[in-house]
């Protein structure tokens, strides 16, 4: 089936403008000093034309003075060229190597402080993967350009050297050049076309393997070897193909420069035959010429490809600019509090998720300051989104959410979430120390405070045990904790936040007697004096809460104290029979 292709289009330099006035002109200075050694080495090439011309003349005069400064000036200008040629690439290395950094801070900044509702957008993996693909594509971009730059003035100081020896036969030769300009242009907006599909490639490939291996466990339980392998494989297939037809194109343009220069010296060699027949050309100027030719042939070869990276750099760049310029609609308001009472309201909240699944709907409710609520209902009933709109990692599609009065939208985003604190089971713990990952809770915090919250939450005892103490290194997916202990960290660091609201999503599965036993206590002390949400899963947190909301399908279907429900006889009833009273 014919797909339908975008048109080529122009060649785009606006990207590249903008990488210099953001990112690259802050290093002008090292930039300032390549382009000098830039000169450098092409005055030094230019320089060699012209020596090796003088050196024929003199040859032809026999002249022998050029016996010790021949060779002198060869060793001097190529010393010359060596020289300024090593500072150019380092200074150039270092000027791509300073931005390749600077793009990937900001790109990850981005990322992290980015919409949730825009990062479910992509997978992980391939948001990982722009990380080396994208920014490697944009370093190899300016690369080439610095590259494309110093081998214009070389070609430029070749040809006006060679411009100084035979004007008709140069501009003949610059004219030769000229017409590879335009199959090479071609060549370039083919390779970019193609890049585009290969980055695509690269992203799924990337998703295929990460992902296939991070389920791995359940893979080969369930023996999905076979099927993982044959989907990764396709993707390996698909890429191998882009792959094969871009190195195809690519390596067209070496040739067809090699043939160009071929043409050129053939036009050098036919029109200097008929010259030197009438006695207008010496062999000293057609060498000169001829070595002219060959030192600017090489940059005017490498151009090709050059003009080919930029296309797949500017690629690049643009879905990187398209990350940096992405609007969050998660914004922060005006007012800030101190410190919030804790009453909150939702106020006839509806909410669908980006996918359009409604998650909520008609859901009001209030939860005077320093409660407790217990939020009961099936997996999927809209508990844990109920959740995801206090600290708003989403808005509400209709309707406010209020705390003591202040839309949530009002306030900054900072004074909002320093008056919240999460305890979950799947706590993130980040590669630091665990004193440093109790921290996390009040970055203020002294050492004697972190370790007072973990006496507090019931995990002193597992950390004095470990290797280092609080000292010890967290390994983030190296799973070195149990739930429970898991559990009491991330208790720990709530405690410390010591946060007027407080939500806590109960572990579904059960924990050891004496793990459940501490952390109780733990809770009970950390909850006290708080306005306290609870997705519940056990007996005691609902019969302990003031008042229990029984969600189904985004909706408030009951609510009320554990008693009132229980003689009610509805879900709640069905829900207690089947979840609770059994343990
Ligand atoms: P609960 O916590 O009660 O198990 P959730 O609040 O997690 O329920 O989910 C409510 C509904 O919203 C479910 O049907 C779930 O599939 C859907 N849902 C949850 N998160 C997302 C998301 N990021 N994108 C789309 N739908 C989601």
């Amino acid at each position: 089936m014919p797909r339908r292709r975008p048109k080529p289009s122009e060649p785009r330099t606006r990207p590249f403008a903008r990488l210099w006035r953001e990112w690259l002109r802050p290093s002008w200075k090292t930039a300032a000093f390549a382009f000098a050694m830039m000169i450098i080495v092409a005055l030094a090439s230019a320089g060699y034309t012209k020596l090796i011309q003088e050196v024929m003349n003199s040859f032809e005069d026999s002249d022998f003075s050029v016996i010790w400064w021949g060779p002198l000036g060869v060793i001097i200008l190529t010393a010359m060229k060596g020289l300024a040629d090593y500072y150019r690439e380092t200074s150039s290395n270092r000027f791509v190597t300073r931005m390749e950094a600077d793009l990937q801070k900001q790109m990850f900044r981005q990322l992290v402080g980015s919409d949730l509702a825009r990062l479910a957008t992509e997978a992980p993996a391939g948001l990982a993967a722009r990380f080396s693909s994208d920014i490697t594509l944009i370093s190899g971009a300016v690369r080439g350009a610095m590259g494309g730059l110093s081998g214009i003035l070389i070609m430029v100081f070749s040809f006006a050297a060679m411009l100084t020896i035979d004007v008709p036969l140069t501009v003949a030769m610059i004219l030769i050049f000229g017409i590879a300009v335009l199959p090479v242009n071609l060549i370039g907006s083919r390779l970019k076309k193609l890049s585009r599909k290969t980055q695509a490639e690269i992203s799924s490939m990337t998703s295929e393997v990460t992902e296939g291996l991070s389920g791995i466990r359940m893979a080969r339980t369930y023996q999905l070897e076979e099927p993982l392998s044959e989907n990764a494989a396709s993707v390996f297939e698909r890429l191998f193909g882009l792959k094969n037809k871009q190195n195809q194109w690519s390596a067209r343009v070496s040739p067809l420069m090699e043939t160009l220069a071929g043409g050129a010296v053939a036009v050098l060699l036919l029109v200097v035959g008929i010259r030197m027949s009438h006695g207008t050309i010496s062999i000293a100027d057609f060498t000169g010429l001829l070595t002219g030719l060959g030192v600017a042939s090489g940059p005017a070869r490498r151009l090709g490809s050059t003009y080919a990276q930029m296309q797949q750099g500017a690629g690049a760049l643009e879905r990187v600019f398209m990350l940096f310029d992405a609007k969050n609609t998660i914004v922060d308001g005006s007012e800030t509090i101190a410190r919030a009472k804790g009453g909150i309201r939702f106020e006839d909240v509806q909410f669908a998720y980006p996918n359009g699944h409604v998650a909520l709907s008609d859901f009001t409710l209030d939860i005077p300051a320093g409660t407790r609520t217990a939020f009961v209902g099936r997996s999927g009933a809209g508990k844990s989104t109920v959740f995801n709109l206090l600290p708003r990692l989403y808005d509400p599609t209709g309707g406010r959410v209020l705390l003591d009065g202040h839309d949530l939208r009002d306030l900054t985003l900072t004074s909002l979430r320093e008056q919240i604190a999460v305890v979950s089971q799947d706590s993130i713990l980040l590669s630091a120390s665990v004193a440093q990952n109790i921290g996390f809770g009040r970055r203020s915090a002294s050492r004697g405070e972190i370790e007072a919250a973990a006496r507090d939450a019931a995990a002193d005892g597992f950390i004095s045990a470990l290797p280092d103490g609080y000292e010890t290194r967290v390994s983030p997916s190296a799973g070195q904790f149990s739930g429970g202990e898991r559990q009491r960290l991330s208790i720990a660091r709530a405690i410390l936040r010591d946060a007027p609201v407080l939500l806590l999503d109960e572990p579904t599965s059960a924990l050891d007697a004496e793990s459940e036993a501490a952390i109780r206590g733990a809770l009970d002390r950390l909850a006290a004096g708080r306005t306290t949400l609870v997705i519940a899963h056990r007996l005691a947190t609902i019969l302990d809460a003031d008042h229990i909301v029984v969600m189904d399908r985004g909706r408030i279907v009951e609510q009320g104290t554990h008693r009132e429900l229980l003689e009610h006889g509805g879900l709640y009833a069905d829900l207690y029979a089947l979840q609770f009273a059994g343990a």
